[in-house]
């Protein structure tokens, strides 16, 4: 499928009860093409709205910790284990994280990143189901097939839980490292 096919269907979709309460699906943005992919947990009311990922305040956070480590929101790709907004920002269910698999299996087809970093639990249980607390193992890269996995804290938690910001600053500081030790 091509990227300009997915986004449509991704746009379209009605494979769960999200689809009747959602303004836009959130497809995701960025560089099709980057070797890293972030993965959140589902839209909120600003990205639900614009149609885009990560564009509120925890949005804001993440594109400043991007911009510190050098990196930029155009320099990699950004989506989300749900495509539509869970109402009242509640968690996804596990029948709409079902639902939605199929997409993000189809996204990391075209992008075949070779890091995905996850923020926060879902993106994590998603790609390392079991493998424990988030505050256990953020920070870790971790070995999944063709790619690595390295798990980071939820930007929103951060915001909500002040002493997160720290970890979540050196998780941050430890990806270009990271990228540099995988390229070589
Ligand atoms: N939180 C997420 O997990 N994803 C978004 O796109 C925005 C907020």
């Amino acid at each position: 499928m091509s990227p300009d096919e997915l986004a449509q269907k991704i746009t379209n979709c009605n494979n769960c009860s999200l689809a009747k309460s959602r303004r836009n699906a959130v497809v995701g943005e960025g560089d099709i093409n980057s070797d890293i992919l972030f993965i959140g947990e589902a839209p909120g009311e600003n990205e639900d709205k614009l149609g885009r990922p990560f564009v509120g305040p925890a949005g804001e956070l993440l594109t400043k910790m991007l911009h510190k480590n050098n990196l930029d929101r155009s320099l990699i790709y950004i989506t989300n284990v749900v495509k539509c907004r869970p109402q009242f920002n509640r968690d996804p269910l596990p029948d709409e994280v079902q639902a939605c698999a199929f997409w993000l299996n189809e996204q990391l087809k075209l992008i075949q990143p070779k890091i995905i970093v996850t923020l926060g639990r879902h993106a994590l249980e998603k790609f390392l189901p079991g493998i424990g607390r988030i505050s256990q193992v953020h920070g870790r890269l971790f070995k999944k097939g063709n790619y690595y996995v390295l798990p980071f804290y939820h930007p929103a938690a951060c915001l909500h839980q002040i002493s997160l910001l720290s970890e979540f600053e050196e998780d941050f500081e430890k990806l270009n490292d990271i990228l540099n030790s995988i390229n070589n």
